[in-house]
C-alpha cells in the first residue's frame, strides 16, 4: 500500500493577453498542474482563475509555482491564493530577482498582494510523495526558473525554452545571450529524453532542443 496515487501531470490553455513596454498582445498559456488525487502544486497562474480551479478540481493546493513574473503568468496568482484549499490559501513561490516585473502587475500597498515564498535555485518542492527541484534560468526574466521532476521525467520551463528554441529576449529585463547561457548549463544538462512542458505552445524534448539549438 503506497500513501499516494499515481502522480499525473494535468495541463489546460488559458486564453488572455500579454503586456510589456507599452504593448500588449494576445496570448495563450499553458497551466499545468502536478500531483495525485489527492493534492498538487499549480505551475503559473494566467488570465483566469476559473481555468485553473477546473484543472485543480478538489484537491489540495501545496503551492502556486511561477516560473517568472511577466502578467501572463502571474496576473490571477493573488486570486488563485484567495480561492484554493476553500479559501484557506496557499503559498506563491517566486523567485525574488523577478521582484521589478511581479511590482508591474501586483503593486505592493501593503495589502497581501506580494508572493509568500523566494524561490531559489536547489529548492526542493514535494507533493504527493514526488518533489520538483527549482532550476534558476535567468534570460528571459532575472528571476525566470524551471521545475524539474527528475521522477516524471519532465521539466516546467515557463518562457525559458520553448519548441523551437529559447524563450524571447527583446523586452526590458530580458537578456539573450544569459538565457542562452541558462539553457546550456542547466536545462542541456538534464536527461536528452527530459520532456519539456513549455509555458506556450506544444512539449519538446531536451535532446530535440539541443539539436535545434545547436
Ligand atoms: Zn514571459
Amino acid at each position: 500500500m503506497t500513501a499516494h496515487s499515481a502522480v499525473r501531470v494535468d495541463h489546460a490553455v488559458s486564453s488572455g493577453t500579454f503586456s510589456l513596454d507599452g504593448q500588449t498582445f494576445d496570448v495563450d498559456n499553458n497551466i499545468w498542474v502536478v500531483g495525485d488525487d489527492s493534492e498538487c502544486v499549480v505551475i503559473d497562474a494566467p488570465h483566469s482563475v476559473d481555468d485553473i480551479m477546473a484543472v485543480v478540481g478538489d484537491r489540495t493546493v501545496r503551492a502556486i509555482l511561477l516560473t517568472h513574473a511577466h502578467d501572463d503568468h502571474c496576473r490571477v496568482a493573488p486570486e488563485l491564493r484567495e480561492r484554493v484549499n476553500g479559501g484557506s490559501g496557499a503559498p506563491i513561490l517566486l523567485h525574488p530577482d523577478d521582484k521589478p516585473l511581479w511590482e508591474l502587475t501586483h503593486v505592493r500597498d501593503g495589502e497581501g498582494h506580494l508572493w509568500d515564498v523566494d524561490l531559489f535555485d536547489g529548492l526542493e518542492i514535494a507533493v504527493a510523495g514526488t518533489a520538483l527541484r527549482a532550476l534558476h534560468t535567468p534570460g528571459h526574466a532575472p528571476g525566470a526558473v524551471c521545475f524539474h521532476a527528475p521522477d516524471l521525467g519532465c521539466v516546467f520551463t515557463g518562457d525559458t525554452l520553448f519548441q523551437g528554441g529559447p524563450g524571447a529576449t527583446g523586452r526590458s529585463y530580458s537578456d539573450e545571450s544569459l538565457i542562452k547561457e541558462s539553457i546550456r548549463a542547466r536545462l542541456f544538462a538534464l536527461p536528452e529524453d527530459t520532456v519539456v512542458h513549455t509555458g506556450h505552445g506544444e512539449d519538446t524534448t531536451i535532446g530535440a532542443e539541443k539539436a535545434s539549438l545547436g
